[in-house]
């Protein structure tokens, strides 16, 4: 029998949450700062790209603006494709530097600098292409949810949009992979796939907190509900899932599909886009076990949380916040993002939600 050598798995560092800060602003604060802001953007020529996962006001201003509200592919495509010279990224840190890698000649602010990612935060640059140069046959495939560098280590990027179809264009070819940094959405691809994956252990502080036991019998309490998942939940969670899909997909499901009742297993900042395209269905939280257990998040993530209209309307103001990355970096890591977005075009993979709100 031959004995395969055991691989070394680096250890991804523990990532500590900050607290949840929510922007609390009564109505007539609320409606100044928004005029404010829309004053400023049309001045400076920008426009707003949100994610789902951030608060209503900021989705409605996007899509009230001329902006976008979508997942991280479409975020990184809608930026590329408008002529604003200034882009305003509401989000993680991860994807304000995916617009400034596509779009060099464009300003790129965040509301937020500090608002990251765990999944970024676990894998860091230089232990991830030491990792990389010990499996130098393996094709090294990076989860968007990384920082410039390790795109830039990476030979390609995948959004969960797009994640299986590109690894299983890759698995038919031969190649086997090495993936970073979501465990989960690792595990979940390389099943779906059967690819030989190495994965490095990183997670998501929102989805791994969802809990497969409290899920089952949320599941027996509303029998008619389908259940949606995000790839980077736990195995068990995906195992009691109708739909597994990225932010958009699940989107699209709650639009389409018979069901009245839905039980969401990702971030509930979600909600406001579900409610505007199926309004009258009812949407529940999947559990995360609740006050004095484990969970971190409660399905909500700390980090997408620090973007507000104050801060948005501050760094209008001053400038402040500006998106700077190394041009070295830059155009290895435009190679890997331009890779998938055009495997994604080639496959009409994700189109966005449109008249959706
Ligand atoms: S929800 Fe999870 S994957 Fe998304 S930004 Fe927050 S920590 Fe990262």
């Amino acid at each position: 029998m031959k004995i395969m050598p055991l691989i070394q798995m680096p250890k991804a560092p523990n990532i500590i949450a900050p607290p949840m800060v929510e922007e609390q602003l009564t109505d007539s604060v609320r409606a100044t700062l928004i005029a404010r802001i829309k004053q400023l953007m049309l001045q400076q020529n920008a426009v707003l790209v949100a994610h789902y996962y951030t608060s209503a006001d900021i989705q409605d201003l996007a899509e009230e603006t001329g902006g976008c509200v979508s997942d991280s592919l479409e975020m990184a495509r809608f930026g590329h494709a408008h002529a604003a010279r200034t882009l305003i990224v509401a989000g993680v840190k991860f994807m304000g530097e995916t617009a400034k890698i596509l779009n060099p000649e464009k300003r790129v602010l965040m509301p937020d600098l500090q608002a990251n990612c765990s999944l970024d935060l676990a894998c860091p640059a230089d232990e991830f292409s030491a990792f990389c140069d010990q499996h130098p046959e393996r094709v090294v495939v990076v989860y968007a949810n990384t920082s410039a560098a390790v795109k830039a280590r990476a030979d390609w990027v995948v959004t969960s949009g797009t994640a299986v179809k590109i690894v299983e264009h890759l698995h038919k070819q031969g190649k086997k992979i090495l993936w970073a940094p979501d465990k989960y959405l690792g595990d979940y691809v390389q099943k779906t796939t059967g690819a030989d994956m190495l994965l490095w252990q990183g997670a998501c502080v929102v989805h791994e907190a969802f809990k497969a036991e409290a899920l089952q019998k949320m599941k027996l309490a509303h029998p008619d509900a389908a259940v949606l998942v995000h790839p980077e939940s736990p195995a068990a969670v995906i195992a009691l899932a109708d739909v597994v899909g990225s932010t958009t997909q699940l989107i699209h499901a709650a639009q389409t599909l018979p069901n009245q009742t839905f039980i969401v297993a990702t971030d509930n900042g979600i909600f406001h886009k579900m409610q505007a395209v199926a309004s009258g269905k009812i949407f529940l939280e999947a559990p995360t076990a609740g006050t004095g257990a484990t969970c971190i998040s409660c399905a909500h993530c700390p980090w997408m949380a620090m973007n507000g209209l104050q801060k948005l309307a501050q760094v209008l103001e001053s400038g402040d916040n500006e998106i700077h990355i190394t041009e070295p970096v830059r155009s290895r890591a435009v190679r890997s993002i331009q890779r998938m977005l055009d495997f994604a075009a080639e496959q009409q993979i994700a189109p966005r939600m449109r008249g959706a709100a």
